[in-house]
């Protein structure tokens, strides 16, 4: 062989082989660690599969909703997530008729699978049951089937030391079976993912509720805005990403892009405040105090946490007021038979169990029932709300942090801004340091 042929070899196919080599360990890498993920997948019952008819992430809960027909030989019913190695139990609440289980991982729309929790992996949602077989109990599994309205969902966890999870939940077909699939894994938060939205309440011609305190008129728009800034920037000095509706008195949208009831979805934020400050009637009685406004079918963990760290912060006291509370400092005010019956647009596609507030039932998509689809465009200009349908929402909620018209409250607030600010944001720090 010349000189020129051997060079002419070595420049073009030892690199070529070299590639090829190196390509072909990339294929049986690939096989192995794809055979060996998906091969317990095989071990799955395929004689029946279980049947998901909801499923809904609200702020950082995901909750299914489903039924499989299994005898009722089987018992010890679990929903798991599994990848053949590992298993992470979920919670769930079963209930066994014939030859039916119904199961729901909770019958509260901020309870069920806590998103934060779930460590890094690729898993499968299957049940778990066990049943007599030959004298001998075994375990079996089953894969779910999606008869949901709804396709794959995206979540990303909240910020936490500057990192993110992101779980991806998909619905596939393996060999047949039918599966959903969880994949977790670090990723950086896209640059239109939030933690954390903030609305302060009315703002430019709106001035809300108003007080007064030595000759000086005190607009709720204003407070409003400073209990806001101030928490946007305590929870920003923790590490949390926070949008806001407005920074400065200008008019707010609601129904438009930026708006009360649409940014905390726009922005894949967890959870919502809706900062306002109330004022009562002279003609009832004089109130004070905290009211904390919630959406309907939920747990009151967080709501409690509000309450005890604004009160500990400032020294306020939660309102008196009985209408619509439903625990302590807790309110859950519904449509009544009369705003259904005045709604613009009839029949009317409001009930009273929904909430009547919007920026917590509009915000909430199908857990909290948003109504409006874009039937009152016509009469009042808003347009639908973008996030009706939505089963991935943040969770909201409604402060009303005192009343300004009552002097005491109003001396309470002015300068104090700060102190509100730290009690909700030190509420979702305990709320997220447990495991709820
Ligand atoms: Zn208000």
């Amino acid at each position: 062989m010349n000189r020129r042929i051997k060079e002419k070899y070595l420049k073009v196919f030892v690199p070529l082989g070299l590639g090829l080599i190196f390509i072909l360990l990339i294929w049986i890498g690939y096989k192995l660690i794809f055979n060996h993920k998906l091969s317990f997948l095989e071990k799955v019952d395929k004689s029946v599969y279980a049947e998901i008819n909801y499923d809904a992430i609200y702020g950082i809960h995901l909750n299914f909703k489903g039924s499989i027909n299994l005898s009722s030989d089987y018992h010890d019913v679990e929903l798991v997530l599994a990848n053949g190695n590992d298993e992470v139990v979920l919670p769930v609440k079963i209930t066994q008729k014939d030859d039916e289980i119904n199961f729901v991982t909770s019958n509260f729309i901020n309870k069920g699978i806590n998103l934060e929790y779930l460590p890094i992996g690729t898993y499968y949602l299957l049940i778990k049951a066990s049943v007599l077989d030959n004298g001998k109990d075994i375990t079996r599994y089953f894969s779910v089937s999606n008869k949901t309205d709804y396709d794959d969902l995206v979540y990303y966890t909240l910020s936490k030391d500057g990192k993110n999870n992101r779980i991806d939940i998909e619905w596939n077909t393996y060999d047949e079976c039918p599966t959903l699939r969880f994949t977790v894994k670090e990723e950086k938060l896209p640059d239109d993912v939030y933690d954390v939205t903030i609305d302060p309440g009315h703002g430019g011609i709106d001035v809300g509720a108003i007080g007064s305190l030595d000759g000086i008129e005190y607009h709720e728009s204003n407070l409003n805005l400073k209990v806001s800034l101030a928490l946007k920037k305590i929870l920003e000095e923790r590490g949390y990403k926070v949008a806001i509706t407005r920074t400065e008195d200008e008019n707010i949208e609601i129904y438009d892009s930026g708006g009360s009831a649409v940014l905390a979805n726009e922005t894949k934020s967890k959870f919502n405040f809706a900062i306002h400050h109330n004022s009562f009637d002279y003609q009832t009685d004089e109130l004070n105090g905290l009211e904390v406004y919630v959406a309907s079918d939920i747990e009151f963990d967080f709501a409690n946490l509000l309450i005890e760290n604004i009160l500990s912060e400032t020294g306020t006291q939660i309102s008196p007021k009985e209408i619509y509370q439903t625990a302590p400092g807790i309110y859950q005010r519904y449509f009544s038979e009369d705003d259904i019956l005045e709604d613009e647009v009839q029949p009317s596609n409001k009930t009273t169990s929904m909430i009547y507030y919007y920026n917590i039932r509009e915000l909430g998509g199908i857990s909290t029932h948003s109504t409006n689809d874009g039937r009152y465009k016509d009469i009042n200009g808003y347009p639908a709300n973008p996030y009706n349908k939505a089963n991935v929402t943040t969770e909201p909620y409604l402060l009303e942090l005192g009343y300004v018209n009552n002097e005491n409250n109003l001396r309470n607030i002015i300068g104090n801004e700060d102190k509100y600010a730290l009690g909700i944001a030190n509420a979702l720090k305990k709320y997220l340091e447990t495991e709820y």
